[in-house]
């Protein structure tokens, strides 16, 4: 075992620098018309997307179905070819990296997929499943492979036994365990995880989500998450990105974006967060109107024909990115002028009342302790 492995997730995460880092990341689909099939206009579902994730920690992308989560994803990985922008894989651009190389790097990026199903070929045993790619890319003798599939299937949580069986005789749950042991088997360093746990049942994601974060703290993994499921984001990330019409509204720790929430879209979002407290006043805001078509997405700030808080500067100009407190990132022209160690200039209603819903979901899981 290197000395790398007897670090703790934390001390690796103090000692590292960005694994990944995404810059300025577009992604549009031509939209093709007439007899001869020309391009007449653009759906922007990736529109200049930029953040970066530290080697051994978990960036949790949330948003509305639509918002461009998995194209920002599959971009990333070159499973769309990136419209503009820069994927930096510990400092390389892969976009620019040659045929022989993605090969190479195709390793070390993974991305497990939201349903299991369609992602395992139906007519091979989980053993071939897994051990496929480790014999491609040649990372273990053949004579040992079987053994090293075992190993990892046992780590995934599978038993020994699977190893001859097809992905039909599955259940959901071990369906997932073996694409994760598949990604596993390659040794990667950073893995995508695309909705994993929305097709599961309550129980079993938990199951799921428990064993990425035990392979995380092992192998000192670096995930992107994605999801719409903001109780689960919560609970395995460390940074959180906001997206809304194919860009990111607000950024910055999992324990700022809960607590000291900045922009309307993500205020709105996070109050539909139920609280399993009775005695717990919900103050829950349903945003107005139809998400805009993201082929021709409104001028200025994007999120303005839903916004409660549209000021006129919101309709012709397009808020910047900007620092508002130590990592955290917000683009909304409510806090312009504010930087850095500076006041809010809002009322922060939602902000406080997510704290509120932190403080009696604390109060809570302290009730239940204190009867078991
Ligand atoms: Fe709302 Fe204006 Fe901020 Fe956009 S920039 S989120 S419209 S207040």
């Amino acid at each position: 075992m290197s000395e790398d492995r007897k670090l703790t997730l934390e001390d690796f995460r103090a000692e590292t620098e960005n694994l990944i880092e995404v810059r300025n990341l577009y992604k549009w689909f031509g939209i093709k018309s007439g007899v001869f099939q020309r391009v007449t206009g653009h759906v922007k579902a990736v529109d200049g997307v930029s953040f970066k994730i530290k080697a051994g920690s978990t960036m949790g992308l949330v948003g509305e179905s639509g918002c461009g989560k998995t194209t920002v994803g599959r971009t990333m990985l070159r499973l769309y070819p990136p419209t503009k922008g820069e994927m930096l894989y510990r400092g390389q651009n892969i976009y620019n990296a040659d045929g022989r190389t993605m090969r190479t790097l195709r390793a070390k990026l993974q991305m497990i997929f939201q349903d299991p199903y369609s992602s395992l070929q139906p007519r091979m045993p989980v053993g071939e499943i897994i051990g496929e790619a480790v014999r491609e890319h040649g990372l273990v003798p053949e004579n040992q492979l079987r053994e090293y599939v075992l190993e990892i299937m046992n780590e995934s949580g599978l038993q020994p036994h699977h190893i001859d069986r097809y992905p039909h005789e599955f259940s959901g749950g071990q369906r997932q365990r073996i694409c994760i042991a598949r990604s596993l088997a390659l040794g990667p360093e950073f893995i995508i995880c695309d909705e994993p746990v929305s097709a599961l049942d309550v129980s079993i994601q938990a199951q799921i989500i428990n064993l990425l974060m035990d392979m995380q703290e092992k192998k000192k993994l670096t995930y992107l998450f994605i999801s719409h499921d903001l109780s689960v984001v919560e609970h395995i990330s460390s940074h959180v990105g906001v997206m809304y019409l194919g860009s990111i509204v607000e950024a910055g720790p999992k324990e700022k974006i809960f607590t000291e929430t900045l922009h309307p879209y993500t205020k709105a979002l996070f109050s539909a967060i139920p609280i399993p407290d009775p005695s717990f006043e919900m103050h829950r805001q349903i945003l107005q109107g139809d998400i805009p078509s993201p082929s021709n997405p409104p001028a200025g700030c994007k999120f303005h024909t839903r916004c409660p808080e549209c000021m006129e500067i919101c309709k012709t100009e397009v808020p910047e990115w900007k620092e508002y407190s130590e990592d955290h990132f917000v683009a909304c022209h409510l806090y312009d002028g504010v930087g850095k160690d500076a006041k809010p200039i809002v009322k922060k209603d939602v902000a406080m009342d997510t704290a509120k819903k932190k403080t009696a979901k604390k109060e809570q899981n302290k009730k239940a302790k204190n009867k078991e």
